[in-house]
Order: structure tokens, then C-alpha cells, then sequence
């Protein structure tokens, strides 16, 4: 075991809090491809405004030299497509997938608080928000049953506050 997690779950469901908790305690190194992708222009910069995602292979690459030959890392925003998590399969070894599950509402309140302090168009309109979640729904939810069936999944309370979450990521224990 070498400890390599996913964060999985929609926008606004608090994975990049948990992925740097994590990474503070416990010492993973954070691969986390919304920050890698926004220092990027042109067109993948105006996917990711309006809300759509980057092209699998795009990410498969980006994600490929990240990880080199890096092990104890927690992804986090990748895989969000399928054909993304059969990719990581063919390069890495993933030894626990966290689903981090919360409603719908809270999701679009949390994305739009967060609108007023960050720089991010796809934060900041509604109907951006929206069309995320919609491709959350299509693109990214099969993973969960994709990882359930190799039995890698466990499901996280998201609704909760920061400090429960930790707690309940903290009890699955496999971090040392
Ligand atoms: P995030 O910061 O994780 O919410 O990602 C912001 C945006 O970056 C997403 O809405 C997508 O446009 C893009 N993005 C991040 N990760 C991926 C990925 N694995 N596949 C496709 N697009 C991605």
C-alpha cells in the first residue's frame, strides 16, 4: 500500500479543504487539476469559465506528468470522466477513493460564497453553476459506482462542518 487517495465529488463539495487538511497532517503531496489548469490560457481557460470540462486526453497527459513516479498523493479534480479513471488505472495504483456526498443546495450556496472571494467566473453566474453540476451529474457520478465495484469507495458526509468531515476521513485510517 502506498496510499494514494481520489477526492471525488461535485463542485463546491469540499475537496480541495479536505485534500489540504489531509496534506498538512499527513505530508501527501496534492495534485489538484482545477489550480494546475487555471494558470493555463487560450482554450482550456475558456472551458473552464464557461463551466465545461478539459478534454480527456488533455487531462490524462497533464495528469501522467504530475504523478511521474510520485507515490502518497491525494488527486484532487481528477478523475471526473470514466474514461480519466480507466487512464489512472493504466498508470497507478489508487488505494482509496473518497466520495464526498452533499446536496445539491448546499453545493450552489457554498459555489457562490466562494464567487465573492475568488477570481472565478465559473463561481460567479448561476447558470455556469448549473451546467457544473450537470456535467458532475453525467461525467462524473458513474465513477462512483466505477470505484464502488473495485471496491475502493467510501462515502463522506459532506453536509457537515470542515472539522466532521476531517474526522470522518480521519477514521477511515489508512494514513500513516
Ligand atoms: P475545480 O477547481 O476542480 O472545480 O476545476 C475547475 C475546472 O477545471 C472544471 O470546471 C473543469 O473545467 C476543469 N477541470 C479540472 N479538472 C478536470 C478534469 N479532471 N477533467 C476535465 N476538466 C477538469
Amino acid at each position: 500500500m502506498n496510499g494514494n487517495i481520489i477526492i471525488l465529488g461535485s463542485p463546491g463539495s469540499g475537496k480541495g479543504t479536505l485534500a489540504k487538511l489531509l496534506k498538512d497532517k499527513y505530508n501527501y503531496i496534492n495534485i489538484t487539476t482545477g489550480d494546475i489548469l487555471r494558470k493555463q490560457t487560450g482554450e482550456i481557460k475558456e472551458l473552464i469559465d464557461k463551466g465545461n470540462l478539459v478534454p480527456d486526453n488533455i487531462m490524462n497527459q497533464i495528469v501522467k506528468e504530475e504523478i511521474n513516479n510520485k507515490s502518497k498523493f491525494i488527486l484532487d479534480g481528477f478523475p471526473r470522466t470514466v474514461k480519466q479513471g480507466e487512464f489512472l488505472e493504466s498508470i497507478t495504483e489508487i488505494d482509496l477513493v473518497i466520495y464526498l456526498e452533499v446536496s445539491e443546495e448546499t453545493i450552489k450556496k457554498r459555489i457562490l460564497e466562494r464567487g465573492k472571494i475568488s477570481n472565478r467566473k465559473d463561481d460567479q453566474d448561476l447558470s455556469i453553476i448549473n451546467h457544473r453540476i450537470e456535467k458532475f451529474k453525467k461525467e462524473t457520478f458513474p465513477l462512483v459506482e466505477f470505484y464502488k465495484k473495485k471496491d475502493l469507495i467510501s462515502y463522506i458526509n459532506g453536509e457537515e462542518t470542515i472539522e466532521q468531515v476531517f474526522k470522518q476521513v480521519e477514521n477511515l485510517s489508512i494514513y500513516n
